[in-house]
């Protein structure tokens, strides 16, 4: 077991106390800030492989991996490379390139896609399928799910109405409770739910979307057979159906999510939004799927959509470096690391007697505190004993790995966290878990 030396965080508490001062909160993306957990947030000033050096010198494994994307680890020298090679031809000149046209064609090789646009965030992605699918369709009701997360998109930052199948209220100030109340917020895994919401308001109801496996409450696998359920409600009702694989796509497996369902089971979403690793750490993201629906963007089409940056040549280039470097031999060590790790935590946190679960799709996972129940959609993923998590989270960060700074957030590893680095995370999980049961 490691002793918990407390590192010193100085120069982060600086840096944090000058970043509130010109910034809301002191961060530029609100769960970096440890408001859930309380302490401070480390400042980052390098990263090599599976591990973080903070600007005070502490070192630490990092299990966020800047929340996916860093899927071969931190610098690695193949995208280092290509990245430096891109620069030096400078960095963007508002036409297109070939690393595009590339990286369309390795998506377009792995996913279910005919066709993809490329945008510089998730939430880009997610906000310009919709406008799609409300454009191809000429209907405007959006379906999501409680729980989902799809970046900030004013439709999809919508919380649950009172009834079953009512349309939403705003999730938060400054989203018009006309753009939420455009959109149905249903209960995740529920067959039901989804039926009745068809049945009420089906011919108007542009697209569902859904995290092709939520990962934003903690990962909560669909149900068997759920995907390819919402596919067809979907086709059935004139809707399309958007599969969000921000965080899954070349992540839960080379080909997200959609290789360990639609893949095997033969269905294919109408559009699909990608992000993270396929930005090998740049903002790139995108969108994509049939070429019929994708023909109706401009300049083919009349839906609308542009970006200065979009497909951006030094961040299509990282991602494309990325993606032929995220071979199958990758996705085997990140699972064989992950089965490590979750191993180790349950029989950790079993002997502390704090009760948990532990649930994963592919190669992701994340660890419910909870009373040991399955976690199938959110008001199952809320009941969790936060204290627990905190104290776990701040004994881990004491000595040295770095976890996402909330109990809702999956755990990711990548193809650098190597022998030393999962050492050295099993060897901090005794304390972290005494410290667990002790809250
Ligand atoms: N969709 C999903 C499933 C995500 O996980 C995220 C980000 N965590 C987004 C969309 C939004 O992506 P971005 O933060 O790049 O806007």
């Amino acid at each position: 077991m490691t002793s918990s030396t407390t590192p010193v965080t100085t120069t982060s508490a600086a840096l944090f106390d000058r970043a509130r001062a010109v910034t809301p909160g002191g961060v530029n993306s609100p769960v970096r800030a440890f408001n859930a957990v309380g302490g401070t947030p480390r400042f980052i000033r390098s990263a090599k492989g599976a591990w973080l050096t903070d600007v005070d010198g502490n070192e630490y494994v990092d299990l966020i991996c800047s929340w996916g994307p860093m899927l071969v680890g931190h610098a690695h020298p193949e995208v280092q490379a290509a990245v430096a090679a891109a620069v030096a031809r400078g960095t963007s000149y508002g036409t297109p390139t070939e690393p595009e046209v590339e990286l369309a064609e390795e998506l377009v090789r792995r996913t279910s896609v005919e066709k993809v646009r490329f945008v510089s965030s998730g939430t880009e992605a997610t906000m310009s399928a919709i406008r799609l699918a409300r454009g191809f369709t000429g209907r405007e009701i959006v379906v999501k799910f409680a729980g989902c997360y799809h970046g900030h998109v004013d439709a999809l930052l919508a919380s649950a109405g009172s009834g079953l199948a009512t349309l939403a209220v705003p999730g938060t100030p400054g989203v018009p409770a006309s753009s939420a109340g455009l959109t149905i917020v249903l209960p995740y895994n529920d067959k039901v739910a989804v039926t009745a919401a068809f049945a009420e308001y089906g011919d108007r109801i542009a697209c569902l979307i859904t995290e092709a496996a939520p990962g934003n409450m903690g990962v909560v696998p669909p149900a068997p057979g759920f995907n390819a359920f919402l596919a067809q409600i979907c086709r059935e009702n004139g809707a399309l159906f958007i599969s969000d694989e921000v965080m899954t796509g070349f992540r839960a497996s080379k080909q997200g999510q959609w290789g360990l369902d639609g893949a095997v089971e033969g269905w294919v979403p109408d559009l699909t939004t990608f992000g993270k690793v396929m930005g090998g750490g740049f903002p790139a993201a995108a969108f994509g799927g049939r070429a019929d629906v994708m023909g109706h963007l401009s300049p083919e089409g009349p839906v609308y959509q542009a970006g200065t940056l979009s497909g951006n040549p030094v961040a299509t280039t990282a991602g494309l470096a990325t993606l032929r470097l995220a071979t199958d031999e990758v996705y085997a060590h990140i699972s064989a690391a992950g089965e490590t790790i979750k191993a180790a935590v349950a029989a950790e946190l079993t002997r502390a007697g704090v009760s948990h679960t532990i649930q994963a799709t592919g190669t992701m996972f994340s660890v419910f505190f909870n009373d040991g129940s399955p976690v199938t959609n959110f008001p199952e993923a809320n009941a969790q004993d936060l204290p627990a998590y905190t104290a776990f989270f701040h004994a881990m960060l004491d000595r040295g790995v770095y976890l996402p700074p909330s109990a809702y957030e999956a755990w990711f590893l990548s193809s650098a966290h190597d022998d030393a680095a999962i050492q050295h995370v099993l060897d901090a999980l005794p304390a972290a878990a005494d410290a667990a049961a002790a809250a």
